[in-house]
């Protein structure tokens, strides 16, 4: 099985001004050295403390997500902000389809997939959310509705850049819940989208990371980083804190 560099991504989406976010990139930076070289550790912070979020980590191993990002180039896009502002601060990733996205502001399967692909083609390292609602599970429309999320996607992505694309499975009913998915419940998703980029790609289905999210936190992300093809967790409100999303960071190490 290839080596895939465990990720954990912080998502501080509408918390924390310049101030604390400086605070907190900072404590990253200082206390990620344990992890160095052997887990990937980002943040998302709002959009209007990128410019100080990347300032403060500079030079460090800490990379710096956006949580959103628009398509096109400029434009009369009131609001939005595109894969070139972003990369002109310094920031590499970009969340992509978050489900607070598609339930509140509209993101869906058209939308998304041109969010992943502007991200890919300016160089940034999309992170593509996919998750089912507590209805749909209860529907037992889980792979249904995943699956539907993930090849629209896929569909969108060539085989020489799939290896930068990270998908996170985030079920909303474990997103700021507290309940998160178990780990059988979280690889038996992982495991589905594992298959359907084996479809399109074939072995590169094995460098591409998987992240889970939803209610991780520093005392469940081991057992959850355990399963064979969770490669990460995106992480909401246990990431507000840096020592926080750092011990969860941890919980990688086993894979590393
Ligand atoms: C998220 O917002 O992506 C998330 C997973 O939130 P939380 O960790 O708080 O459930």
């Amino acid at each position: 099985m290839a080596k895939r560099v465990p990720f954990v991504c912080g998502n501080w989406k509408m918390h924390h001004g310049v101030e604390a976010t400086r605070k907190q990139v900072r404590a990253l930076v200082e206390g990620i050295g344990r992890l160095q070289g052997k887990v990937e550790v980002a943040v998302a912070p709002v959009a209007t403390t990128l410019f100080a979020a990347c300032e403060v980590a500079r030079g460090s191993p800490v990379k710096i997500a956006a949580q959103n990002v628009h398509w096109a180039e400029k434009g009369a896009f009131t609001g939005e902000w595109s894969v070139a502002h972003l990369v002109e601060l310094g920031v590499t990733h970009a969340i992509c389809g978050h489900s607070e996205r598609r339930a509140l502001f509209g993101d869906d399967d058209t939308t998304v997939p041109k969010r992943v692909r502007a991200a890919l083609d300016g160089g940034l390292v999309p992170i593509a959310c996919v998750g089912e609602s507590l209805k749909e599970r209860e529907e037992s429309r889980t792979a249904q509705v995943v699956g539907r999320q993930t090849e629209a996607i896929l569909e969108i992505v060539k085989p020489d850049e799939v290896e930068r694309l990270v998908l996170a499975y985030e079920p909303v009913w474990a997103i700021g819940t507290g309940k998160n998915a178990t780990p059988t419940q979280a690889q038996e998703v992982h495991a589905q989208i594992r298959a359907l980029l084996a479809k399109r790609f074939g072995a590169k289905a094995e460098l591409v990371r998987l992240q889970y999210g939803g209610s991780v936190k520093p005392d469940n992300a081991a057992e959850l980083l355990r399963e064979p093809d969770v490669d990460g967790a995106l992480v909401g409100g246990a990431s507000l804190e840096a020592p926080s999303l750092l011990a969860i960071g941890e919980g990688g190490m086993q894979r590393a």
